[in-house]
C-alpha cells in the first residue's frame, strides 16, 4: 500500500473545482477540510479517521471525511478521480460529441397537454434536427394545471400516434410514453395497464416538493421500485430561473415560475434504488431546470445508474435544448454508453420491456 497525503488531495480537488469554475463554495468545503486537518499535530488524521471522528472537526463534512478515508487507505479518492477523469479533455468537443451520440429525446410534450404544438410538428422538429425517435410523454391526470391526459385520453393518443407515425419518414417513429407524477405515497397517477403499453415511463414529483426528507425519499423509493417505471424525470424538482418566455408548465399556475429550491432527499438511497431496478436518472435540459445539479450527476454516476438525456420539449424549437444537458453531462464524466437515449429505438424499448 501506498500511502497518500490526504490534505494534498483535497487541495488538488480543490484545485481542479476552481479550474472548471466550479461554485465558490464547493471549492471552500474542500479548502477549508484541508486547513483543519493542517493544523493538527501528526497521526491525529490516520487516529480520526479510524474512529469516524474527522466530521467533528468544524470545517471537515462527509464527503471530504470520505475522500480523506480514501486517500489514507492509498486510494485516489474517487472524487479526484472523477475530476481528473475530466481534466484536459475538451469539454465543448465532450459535450458535442455527447449530443452526437444522442438518437432521440425520452422526454416531450404536445398540446395534448401543456405543450405548445402539435404531436405532428414536434415529430418534424425531431426528425431535422436528426433524431431517430422521440418519445411523447405528456402529463398525468392529477396534473390538472398542464391538462393532464386521463386514461381515456391517452387512449385517444396512443391510436392518434399510431396514426401518425404511418405518415412519418421511414426510420423514424414517435414513441409512446408518458410523464407520469409520483404521487405523495410513490404510487404512479396512471392506470397498471396503460403504463404497461405505453414504450417508456417518465416519472417526476411535481407535488408537495417540500415533502420532509423522509418522505420525499420513501415517496421517491416507492416510485423507483415500480417495474413500470424507466426514467426519474428532473428529480430534485429545482428552478434556478425563470421559464423563457412563452413556456408554461406544470407549478406555473398561470404566472412565470420563480426560482425554487431542490428538494430534499437522500441521494445516496434514491441514486443505489436507481441502479438496483434499473432506473435511468433524467439530465433534464431545460435551462431554467438543469436538474440534476452536476454534484448530483456525479453521485449517480458513482451510483452506477443510468441516465437520459432529455430536453423536456414543450415546443419544438425547444428539442435542440439536449445540448445544454450534454454540456453538464460532459462536466461530470458521463459516458455515452451509460445514456440510453444514444440507443437505437429497438434497443431502449427492449429495456424499458424488459423492466416493465
Ligand atoms: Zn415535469
Ligand atoms: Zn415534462
Amino acid at each position: 500500500m501506498t500511502a497518500r497525503d490526504p490534505i494534498a488531495d483535497l487541495r488538488r480537488i480543490a484545485f481542479l473545482l476552481e479550474r472548471a469554475n466550479e461554485a465558490t463554495y464547493r471549492v471552500r468545503a474542500f479548502r477549508s477540510a484541508a486547513k483543519a486537518l493542517g493544523a493538527l499535530p501528526a497521526g491525529e488524521v490516520a487516529e480520526r479517521a479510524r474512529t469516524g471522528k474527522l466530521t467533528e472537526l468544524s470545517g471537515v463534512g462527509d464527503v471530504t471525511a470520505r475522500c480523506v478515508a480514501e486517500s489514507l487507505a492509498g486510494e485516489e479518492p474517487v472524487y479526484l478521480r472523477r475530476l481528473v477523469a475530466t481534466e484536459g479533455t475538451d469539454l465543448d468537443e465532450a459535450a458535442a460529441k455527447l449530443r452526437d451520440a444522442l438518437r432521440g429525446d425520452c422526454h416531450t410534450h404536445s398540446d395534448w397537454s401543456d405543450g405548445g404544438s402539435p404531436i405532428e410538428e414536434m415529430a418534424l422538429a425531431a426528425v431535422e434536427l436528426g433524431h431517430e425517435y422521440v418519445v411523447l410523454t405528456d402529463h398525468s391526470p392529477r396534473l390538472t394545471v398542464a391538462r393532464g391526459l386521463t386514461a381515456d385520453r391517452l387512449r385517444k393518443q396512443l391510436d392518434h400516434v399510431a396514426a401518425v407515425n404511418e405518415a412519418l419518414p421511414k426510420g423514424f417513429r414517435i414513441l409512446t410514453g408518458i410523464e407520469v407524477d409520483i404521487l405523495a405515497d410513490g404510487s404512479l397517477d396512471q392506470d397498471e395497464e396503460l403504463l404497461a403499453r405505453l414504450d417508456v415511463v417518465v416519472g417526476s414529483v411535481h407535488s408537495g416538493l417540500n415533502d420532509d426528507r423522509a418522505k420525499m425519499t420513501r415517496r421517491m423509493l416507492a416510485a423507483i421500485a415500480n417495474p413500470h417505471l424507466d426514467i426519474l424525470g428532473h428529480c430534485t424538482g429545482r428552478m434556478v430561473s425563470s421559464r423563457p418566455a412563452g413556456v408554461t408548465g406544470p407549478g406555473d399556475r398561470g404566472h412565470r415560475a420563480r426560482t425554487r429550491k431542490e428538494s430534499d432527499f437522500d441521494a445516496d438511497a434514491v441514486f443505489a434504488a436507481c441502479a438496483e431496478h434499473d432506473v435511468a436518472v433524467e439530465i433534464n435540459s431545460r435551462p431554467e431546470r438543469q436538474d440534476p445539479p452536476k454534484r448530483l450527476i456525479r453521485r449517480a454516476l458513482e451510483a452506477g445508474c443510468k441516465f437520459a438525456v432529455n430536453t423536456d420539449a414543450h415546443a419544438p424549437g425547444q428539442l435542440d435544448w439536449q445540448r445544454f444537458g450534454c454540456e453538464r453531462a460532459a462536466l461530470c464524466g458521463v459516458p455515452a454508453n451509460r445514456v440510453v437515449n444514444t440507443w437505437k429505438a429497438d434497443r431502449l424499448v427492449k429495456w424499458t420491456a424488459g423492466r416493465g
